[in-house]
């Protein structure tokens, strides 16, 4: 079987970008393909280092959230990244031969110094922290990792470590190929362009109904229509985005009577409600299941487990291939 490798860092709760993005790929493959899910809790690190405090209840949030969209963990090992000292060891061995300028101007880097005021002064472990995540796919030699767009230019720094490697010191690992779902990128409740936890402007997995409302009746839609019959703009709204990425039977219809004024904001935004709530609905069940004491960290501690002994395999591959393999024998 061939193996997924894909996660999420532990800085909130999962949101509907993330749904679309990469967890309904994870539900969807989790039968087709040996799954591996990192909580990336070091990697939470690169930017939070102040506030480790936070990460328990972080962690078993996104475990949760992961285990509430379908993932079944009969099948698919959950883990925490830190508690598998091999993906440690493999950022050490890669960072020898990744250069500090392929880093610097990697496009996703670049975007979230931005966000983060990092520019000027960036620390060595957010530098790298695509180095990191190459060993975070590559510890289990994975195959496919499903991301959203913002993650591919990092996927793409792990094709080129799982490749330079190879070629160094002989074939240990597959060539990781990024999957992108339909929506690659879900816009911010607020129009940004992603939907972040980071940013705030998200509807939660973890929401109530009241709360789905609330955020998307004060959803900013077209600016231009005042009254319900002035005609609409689709392609400014976010709305209109939530739309086609969550009603792809009705979205077609909508586009046309929003054009035409003959559906006014209230209600495409009442039906996306609804529609979203049908999505919702589930996953608030399924995530009860999950939520008794002891249940969660029984889930990571055998998904943990699970990941550190691929690693080891994957550490005796690599200790062969590079010669420093000393006790054995
Ligand atoms: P942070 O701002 O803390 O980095 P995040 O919202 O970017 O949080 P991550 O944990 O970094 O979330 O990302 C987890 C996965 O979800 C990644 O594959 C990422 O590409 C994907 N993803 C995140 N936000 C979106 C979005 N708005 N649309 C589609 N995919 C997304
Ligand atoms: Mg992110």
């Amino acid at each position: 079987m061939k193996r997924i490798l894909t996660g999420d860092r532990p800085t909130g709760p999962l949101h509907l970008g993330h749904y679309v993005g990469s967890l309904m790929n994870r539900a969807r493959l989790q039968s087709e393909y040996e799954t591996f899910i990192i909580v990336a809790d070091v990697q939470t690190l690169s930017t939070n280092f102040a506030h480790p405090e936070h990460l328990p209840e972080d962690v078993r949030r996104v475990t949760l959230d992961n285990l509430s969209v379908g993932l079944d963990p009969g099948k698919v090992s959950i883990f925490i990244q830190s508690m598998v000292p091999q993906i440690a060891e493999l950022t050490v061995i890669f960072s020898m031969f990744v250069t500090v300028n392929r880093l610097r101007h990697n496009p996703t880097i670049k975007t979230e110094a931005g966000q983060h005021g990092f520019e000027d002064n960036m620390t060595y472990g957010f530098l790298g922290y695509p180095v990191s995540q190459a060993a975070d796919i590559l510890f289990c030699r994975a195959d496919l990792v499903p991301v959203g767009e913002d993650q591919m230019p990092v996927v793409e720094v792990s094709r080129f470590v799982a490749r330079r490697f190879n070629e160094l010191y002989g074939e240990v690992f597959p060539e990781p190929e990024g999957l992108m779902s339909e929506t690659a990128r879900l816009i911010g409740l607020d129009g940004q362009a992603k939907m972040s936890k980071s940013l705030g402007n998200c509807i939660y997995l973890s929401d109530t109904s009241e709360e789905v409302r609330k955020k998307l009746m004060s959803a900013v839609t077209d600016p231009a229509r005042i009254r319900k019959d002035d005609l609409g703009h689709p392609e400014i709204c976010t709305i209109f985005s939530y739309q086609k990425a969550f009603n792809p039977t009705e979205v077609c219809d909508i586009e046309e009577r929003c054009r035409a004024g003959t559906i006014g904001c209230v209600a495409c935004k009442k039906r996306m409600i609804e529609v979203i709530e049908t999505i919702l609905g589930p996953i608030r069940e399924r995530r009860l299941q999950f939520e008794a004491p002891g249940m969660v960290e029984e889930i990571l501690r055998t998904g943990t487990e699970a990941a550190r002994q691929e690693g080891e395999r994957t550490m005796e591959m690599v200790r062969e291939a590079m010669h420093i393999s000393y006790f054995q024998r």
